[in-house]
């Protein structure tokens, strides 16, 4: 699904160079190298302030602390998604309320307004797979309830919609770098942006133990700080993201041609006005479980993003019977076929003979 071994042969000079500046700097937390990266991701973004935190949980933990999320609260997001989308809803006491999907897998925005009520605080948008949701028509029903937006793009660096970045419609947005994601660090790192110069001093206190300045807590917080390791690393790949894409595009661009002619397979598609970062290449396959297992006997590894949906987790008992029939049916015919940006024309040729290959047969 990645290759890490090309991706560091490609980057190795400039990434060794980044760590050596650290190590023999001696700052490793919150030093000069996190301010630059904040300051970087920011302007990538083309928004006013980043925050830097320790992983994209917590990104959205300390986002919704922020904007105030608490007990008896209610959140509206999508249960087609990593368990991190709802957790953090949960482990703050509130209520994540749980809407079906649209064709391209994100929070369907025509049935939002069916579950507001009179807690529904806000709702968690999510950039699945590397595309941005509808946040035209999402927006629309915020602004209407007064609800605050916190965008889950743990998994759209670099995407964006109608001209405008992943994680800057929202109020405030959470990012990952996870090593599996499209700005991966040599470990874990996340972030939160925002134009809100309120919401950005608080999220400063909460990832910092709650001070603002040393040894003067104002607030309850926790511990969240990207590494400066991995801030010097993150500055590095942030150069690169944009080409990155762009291989990620191609390699996607090679899937749908040799993969048109199968009946059987339905290929990812984009959004109207949209530019997909292709952090996954989700195709729907039918007998797909079968064709996971054959290709797995051609030396193909796949996944599947999400194989449980959130509310049909063991944890959600109580959602469990909630009916979300595009999740529901999507879950059982997803597939994500090998994607990165080394990925080499002839490696998605293999790939798509034997999914072809599999359909013949039977
Ligand atoms: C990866 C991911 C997260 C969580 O990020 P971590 O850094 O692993 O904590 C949250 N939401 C989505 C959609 C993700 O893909």
């Amino acid at each position: 699904m990645s290759n890490f071994k090309r991706e560091y042969e490609y980057l190795h000079v400039s990434l060794k160079r980044a760590i050596s500046h650290v190590l023999e700097n001696g700052s490793y937390v919150l030093g000069d190298k996190v301010e630059q990266f904040e300051k970087d991701f920011a302007a990538y973004n083309r928004v006013k302030y980043c925050i830097s935190v320790a992983n994209g949980y917590e990104a959205l933990y300390i986002a919704l602390l922020a904007l105030g999320i608490k007990k008896g609260d209610e959140v509206i997001t999508a249960s087609h998604s990593f368990i991190a989308s709802a957790l953090p809803i949960t482990m703050l006491g509130a209520k994540p309320i749980f809407v079906d999907i649209d064709d391209h897998y994100h929070l369907d925005p025509g049935k939002i307004e069916a579950v507001i009520t009179s807690r529904t605080k806000a709702i968690i948008p999510v950039h699945l797979y590397g595309q941005v949701a509808n946040m035209e028509k999402i927006m629309k029903v915020a602004r209407k309830h007064s609800l605050k937006v916190i965008e889950d793009a743990c998994q759209a660096h670099g995407a964006s919609y109608q001209g405008k970045k992943a994680g800057s419609f929202g109020e405030i947005a959470a990012f990952s770098f996870y090593p599996t994601k499209n700005l991966g660090a040599f470990g874990d790192g996340g972030a939160i942006i925002t134009n809100s110069i309120s919401l950005y001093k608080k999220c400063l206190m909460l990832r910092n133990y709650g001070q603002r300045v040393k040894y003067k807590h104002v607030t309850f917080g926790i511990n969240s700080r990207l590494d400066e390791l991995q801030a010097a690393v993150l500055i590095e790949k942030l150069k690169v993201l944009d080409a990155f894409v762009a291989k990620r595009n191609e390699v996607a661009g090679y899937y749908n041609r040799y993969l048109a002619g199968i009946q059987e397979i339905k290929c990812p598609a984009v959004r109207e006005k949209s530019k997909h970062a292709f952090h996954l290449y989700v195709i729907k396959a039918e007998k797909r479980n079968l064709l996971r297992d054959y290709l797995k006997s051609c030396g193909i590894q796949t996944l599947v993003h999400y194989p449980t949906p959130i509310h049909k987790q063991i944890i959600y008992k109580e959602f469990n019977h909630i009916k979300l029939p595009g999740t529901e049916k999507a879950t059982k015919s997803i597939l994500s076929l090998p994607m990165h940006p080394f990925m080499k024309k002839v490696e998605v040729e293999y790939v798509c003979r034997a999914i072809k290959k599999f359909y013949e047969k039977k």
